[in-house]
């Protein structure tokens, strides 16, 4: 049995059933692909937040994706743009065009800091005080700090220092950005260019949702049964040898199986897990929270918008994190040429003004966005606003024990494995999902689950790190 059917349920459904074994999926969504789906907005393909399959992505599981897609997956060159100190610059990003574009007095700032380097150390284990000690106070302050406060509600120095390094050690366009302003001034100089920055990304014809509707197909080809509209309210580990673990469905259907794979949030399966856990571990599990998004599609009038797939905002006085343009995204004939949409990214709490925010409102915050960052203005055709509640899993400075208490009571349920990006409360990126759901099937053995097996996959895991 597998809960979830987002990337990392359909890959380990996809797995299992092609090795012969009996699968059902439980997917509480109407649809499949959890937070990698793509659905139709005026009538374009769009994802839910901008989605591109990494280069980092294994190459056994590229090769599976590709004899899944074929033609269809696309290599595409990066064509973005970042907002640096209120100029955009273009991403890939050109270590004289950003020199140029910045003010003096944020160039001096980085200079200086990269003299004193050396002599900086964290005082304490904190997203600001590592990355303060790491790319320097100026480069922090101008491009992690705001985005910090933006992407996870809270100021730097109360977000654990696992966030900087899971986050902040791949070479996405903040990093990338941070690494040549550091060399800038050299740069000037030189002319010279920056190298190991995300070049290219794959992509499917059809958005990126095409790689979790082609695992489906190929899951149900196999053998799996995948039950959609099938939210899991109780889980029942197996209590003895002769037992087998037990999961039902809100609808009052009880599925029983040798085992149970789970994707869904880690606190939840706590929450529903029967017999309870024990208190300290449930109050352990309140602790730890998730952000939410708010996602405004608008289609726009009058073919693209502009050339670039996604306008990268980490400061500015807005809400908002990223605009994309799906179309930007791919080449595709299906693709109108008389509109295009918008994704606009609004990190919130689920709880907050913004998450429930009405699409007037959305859309005014969109409208002063592209205002204030000099970006076109837009001929609205029509505005698509969607709401999810579990998004990025928040680092909050000393969240370590309260997930290690999670997680020991997890690993110790019987017939129950927990994995994907929620199911570990891990911020990992899709291409991570996929290779957790394949170790976890390839941890199943005649006689049982191998929890050596599993335990060796989960120390690789712990090397991920996430890319944007
Ligand atoms: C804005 C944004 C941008 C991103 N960009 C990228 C990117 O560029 N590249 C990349 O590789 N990754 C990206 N990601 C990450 C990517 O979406 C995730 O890594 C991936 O979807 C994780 O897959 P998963 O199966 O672990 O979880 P999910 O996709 O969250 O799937 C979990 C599934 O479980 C279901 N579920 C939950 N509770 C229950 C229940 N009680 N019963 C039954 N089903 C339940 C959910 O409905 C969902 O379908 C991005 C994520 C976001 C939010």
């Amino acid at each position: 049995m597998i809960l979830g059917a987002g990337p990392a349920g359909l890959a380990a459904a996809w797995r299992a059933a092609r090795t012969g074994r009996s699968v059902v999926v439980l997917e509480a969504a109407p649809y499949v692909g959890g937070m990698a789906a793509s659905f139709e907005v005026g009538g374009i393909r769009v994802d839910a937040g901008s989605h591109r399959l990494h280069p980092a992505t294994a190459p056994a599981l590229l090769a599976d994706l590709r004899g899944l897609l074929g033609d269809d997956l696309q290599t595409r060159p990066r064509n973005g743009r970042l907002r640096v100190a209120g100029s955009w610059v273009g991403f890939p990003l050109k270590p004289v065009e950003l020199a140029k574009a910045l003010p003096p007095g944020l160039l001096a700032g980085i200079a200086r800091d990269a003299l004193t380097g050396p002599l900086r150390k964290p005082r304490q284990d904190t997203y600001a005080e590592v990355l303060r000690a790491g790319l320097g106070p100026t480069l922090y302050g101008a491009l992690y700090e705001p985005y910090a406060s933006k992407l996870w509600g809270l100021d730097g120095s109360e977000i654990d220092g696992e966030q900087a390094r899971r986050r902040v050690t791949a070479d996405t366009p903040w990093k990338v950005a941070a690494k040549i302003l550091s060399r800038a001034r050299r740069s000037r100089a030189t002319g010279e260019g920056g190298s190991g920055q995300g070049q290219i990304f794959h992509y499917p014809r059809r958005g990126f949702g095409q790689i979790v509707e082609a695992l489906a197909d190929a899951a149900t080809a196999a053998g799996a049964d995948i039950r959609l509209s099938s939210a899991v309210d109780r889980v029942v580990p197996r209590s003895g040898l002769d037992s087998a673990p037990q999961v039902r469905t809100a609808d009052g259907t009880t599925v029983t199986g040798r085992h149970v794979f789970s994707t869904v949030p880690l606190p939840r399966l706590a929450a529903m897990t029967d017999p309870p856990a024990p208190a300290e571990v449930l109050a352990a599990s309140g602790s730890l929270t998730f952000r939410a998004m708010v996602l405004v599609y608008l289609v726009h009038g009058g073919g693209r918008w502009t050339s670039f797939d996604a306008h990268y905002l980490p400061a500015d006085g807005t809400p908002v994190t990223r605009i994309s343009e799906p179309t930007n995204y791919r080449e595709s004939a299906d693709d109108p040429t008389d509109r295009s949409v918008l994704c606009v990214e609004i990190p919130c709490a689920p709880d907050d003004a913004t998450f429930s925010a009405d699409e007037a409102t959305l859309t005014g915050i969109v409208t002063d966005t592209l205002a204030r960052t000099g970006l076109p203005p837009l001929n609205v055709q029509e505005v698509v606003v969607r709401r999810v509640k579990h998004v990025y899993p928040v680092y909050t400075r000393g969240y370590g024990p309260a997930l290690e208490a999670l997680d020991t009571w997890a690993r110790g349920i019987s017939g129950v494995t927990t994995f994907g990006r929620l199911g570990l409360f891990a911020h990992d990126n899709t291409h991570h999902a996929l290779a957790m759901a394949y170790d976890a099937v390839d941890a199943l053995t005649p006689v049982g689950f191998d929890h050596g097996a599993w335990a060796m996959a989960r120390l690789r895991f712990a090397d991920h790190v996430v890319e944007d």
